[in-house]
């Protein structure tokens, strides 16, 4: 069992903190940038933002227009359906937002019974690849790109989950840094993860929830990265020189 252990961190599989007592442990999946060859050009980090549901943070999206920050943005089925006008002015700088897969309806992709964060998953493999295919789906009706990536709701999965969605096409959006706690930190705390990234690394964090301190935060971590002399990349950007260490 150790051995076992020690060779999934190896993979990049971190064992999650969700209670034993269940049969299978989940898995949450890291990401990262390829470290450049040359040294001297500067550090890349990819912003990564979940649309999950609720509303659009403008904070967080005017910040990323005016500064001319580029990012992925993992939408649902759910946020596309009430956020027109977050989503018109993405479609307005496809140059700064790739939107990528979230899922239809926010389910954790797990394909067994269980509830994470008071979260029910999904509960089946069908009810996975259902998940996936209709945050696809959403994303066609709203005239986007076929999406390449998927991050699952609470980026939490069953190993067989994470072997399902890669069938249907997808490659698993991990992360590198927990920049906001889930939307849930401090301003103070979440502009001090962002600011900490480093050449590489990849962030998650929130754009659906305007009220809550850590988007203020966010803006304020970026900033800083900015004028650090970061250069921002999006996940198809970064595709072919990035690792998504769960393939292995
Ligand atoms: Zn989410």
């Amino acid at each position: 069992m150790r051995l076992l252990l020690k060779s999934m961190i190896a993979a990049g599989l971190l064992v999650s903190a969700v209670p034993a007592g269940h049969a299978v442990p989940l898995l949450e999946p890291t990401l990262r940038l390829k470290p450049h060859e040359d040294a001297a050009t500067p550090p890349r980090v990819a912003l990564t933002l979940d649309a999950c549901g609720g509303k659009t943070d403008n904070r967080i999206l005017s910040a990323l227009v005016e500064n001319r920050i580029p990012a992925t943005i993992f939408v649902t089925g759910i946020w596309l359906k009430r956020n027109a006008e977050a989503l018109e002015i993405m479609k307005a700088h496809p140059d700064l937002f790739e939107l990528e897969n979230h899922g239809g309806h926010h389910v954790p992709a797990v394909d067994t019974p269980r509830k994470i964060y008071g979260i029910s998953t999904a509960g089946s493999p069908d009810a996975v690849a259902a998940e996936v295919e209709d945050g696809a789906a959403a994303l066609a009706k709203n005239g986007q790109p076929a999406p390449k990536w998927f991050r699952g709701a609470t980026a939490l999965y069953s190993p067989s989950a994470i072997a399902l969605i890669r069938k249907l096409g997808f490659k698993i959006a991990g992360y590198s840094i927990n920049g906001d706690g889930g939307s849930l930190l401090s301003a103070k705390e979440t502009a001090r993860r962002v600011a900490a990234a480093k050449d590489g690394d990849v962030i998650i964090a929130h754009i659906n929830q305007p009220t809550h301190a850590a988007g203020e935060g966010l803006a304020k971590g970026l900033m800083e990265l900015k004028a650090k002399g970061v250069n921002f990349v999006r996940l198809d950007d970064a595709d072919g020189e990035g690792t998504d260490d769960t393939t292995d």
